[in-house]
């Protein structure tokens, strides 16, 4: 297996979703154009950094329309090609399927390392990419919303909304033609947080389904759980985080770019943040803790849960038969090659696929998109009416039963929800959901064996019915 040449990353994902075709019987003609990419765009674009001109090279895939716009982040990468961001505009229109985000599935990137530019030129750039996409019809709220991604983030998106505004001053919902902007520029918040958080709440919906834990060969909560997180980014940044304080998991791994850290006890992920931050980035050095240049091997440490945060193919045919762990969570897209994750499924070790587990991402973007379109903040109506009433619960309350109701509960009680509340609840009532029909089309239909594809069997037949219910087939 490991002699033979890999899938290129976009067969990979079809190969992936064969399966779930398989299972579902469905022609193969319907087949091929749901996994096909609908369309498109390179662009060769010149820019003048530091008096000369240079050429960067972007892409933007739409892989499906069914729903409208179609979205997905714009990656700013040293490698990165069509082939790929056409392998992630797929994987987006499944994931939107699976959390029920009413969008098509789209992707970009920009072959560029930004770390070798400066803010000013970054801009620059963004700016000018823009203008390719808006020009080329590539970008608007009602067709296609970039996000964040790898190498982007909300001054980005922040750039990109105010190219496309003095593009389209008459459109009155310019706000909505990206996601992930800063809260200020109406973004949401909860934004940053919401793919890390997303993995968070289904790693916890997992552990509350006991027979999905245990085919799994795990038992308990997350509670004191061995976690190995490859990459410290936002995504890896927040999960880990969230873990480690929240459910009291302990991280006994850390994988970056520069090498490895191992600590048996769990590290403190703040802690670790803050030393990347005032080292460029680098964990080496790291107090309490063994460092290790070969990064990539500590993928193989014995642990309960494996969470690969960073780039795709990291788990392969070389590595997949050495992978020491029960779960493996998704937080990257395409961590683990199809050739993998054959190997890995029948070594019996349960994967939450990407699709589901990192979809938190575009659940709240699809929220931020809803709030620029309405054009005012979630809870502003309700909040102070919220609060209103419960003031009247506990006044009813003390009234009846003659006693006080303590200032804790009271406080409980009548806060009305803000913003982040109600983020927080969608996402983690979107997160739950698409668990429970992913857990219950695996475990009633004998021919899936894996969360994968009962994701994409899932995801396939929204889409197929949707395609139907409009007479494209
Ligand atoms: N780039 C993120 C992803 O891969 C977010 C996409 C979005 O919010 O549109 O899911």
């Amino acid at each position: 297996m490991a002699s033979k040449k890999p899938y290129s990353f976009s067969a990979s994902v079809n190969h992936m979703v064969d399966r779930a075709f398989k299972v579902l019987d469905i022609d193969p003609g319907v087949a091929n154009d749901i996994k096909a990419c609908s369309a498109v765009l390179q662009v060769k674009f010149p820019v003048n950094i530091k008096g000369k001109i240079e050429v960067f090279t972007g892409w933007r895939a739409t892989h499906s329309t069914h729903r409208l716009p179609s979205k997905g982040g714009i990656r700013y990468a040293p490698i990165v090609d069509q082939d790929e961001v056409e392998a992630l505009a797929a994987l987006m229109t499944y994931k939107c399927a699976i959390v029920d985000v009413p969008f098509g599935g789209s992707k970009g990137g920009l072959l560029i390392d930004p770390r070798n530019y400066t803010r000013d030129e970054l801009q620059l750039i963004t700016r000018r990419f823009t203008r390719e996409l808006v020009r080329k019809g590539f970008l608007s709220p009602a067709t296609n919303v970039p996000a964040p991604d790898v190498g982007t983030g909300e001054r980005e998106m922040a750039w990109i909304m105010d190219t496309y505004k003095h593009l389209h001053p008459e459109d009155i919902d310019y706000q909505g033609c990206v996601t992930g902007k800063p809260v200020h520029h109406g973004g949401i918040r909860g934004r940053t947080e919401a793919t890390g958080r997303g993995v968070v709440y289904a790693l916890r919906e997992f552990f509350r389904h006991p027979a999905d834990m245990k085919s799994a060969g795990l038992s308990g909560g997350l509670e004191d759980k061995r976690i190995v997180i490859q990459g410290l980014g936002n995504v890896g940044y927040h999960a880990a985080k969230l873990l480690q304080e929240e459910d009291k998991a302990l991280i006994i791994a850390i994988i970056e770019r520069d090498g490895a850290l191992v600590n048996d006890a769990g590290f403190s992920i703040e802690h670790v943040r803050q030393y990347m931050n005032e080292h460029d980035g680098c964990i080496k050095g790291f107090p309490d803790a063994v460092y290790s240049e070969n990064g990539n091997k500590a993928l193989e440490m014995t642990c309960d849960i494996l969470i690969p945060a960073a780039m795709e193919s990291v788990i392969t045919a070389d590595n997949a038969e050495k992978i020491k762990t029960r779960l493996i969570c998704e937080a990257a897209n395409g961590p683990v090659t199809f050739e993998a994750d054959e190997i890995l499924n029948k070594r019996g070790i349960t994967i939450l696929p990407d699709a589901y587990a990192n979809a938190g991402g575009v659940t709240v973007s699809y929220f931020e998109w809803i709030r620029n379109l309405s054009h005012i903040r979630f809870g502003r109506m309700e909040r102070r009416y919220d609060e209103i009433r419960g003031r009247h619960v506990i006044s009813a309350i003390e009234s009846l039963t003659g006693r006080e109701v303590p200032d804790w509960l009271e406080a409980e009680i009548v806060r009305g929800a803000d913003e982040l509340d109600l983020v927080r609840s969608g996402l983690d009532d979107t997160m739950r959901l698409a668990y429970q029909q992913i857990s219950e089309a695996k475990n009633s239909n004998k021919k899936i064996r894996d969360f994968r594809t009962a994701a994409y069997v899932l995801a396939v037949s929204k889409i197929s019915r949707s395609y139907q219910v409009i007479g494209v087939y």
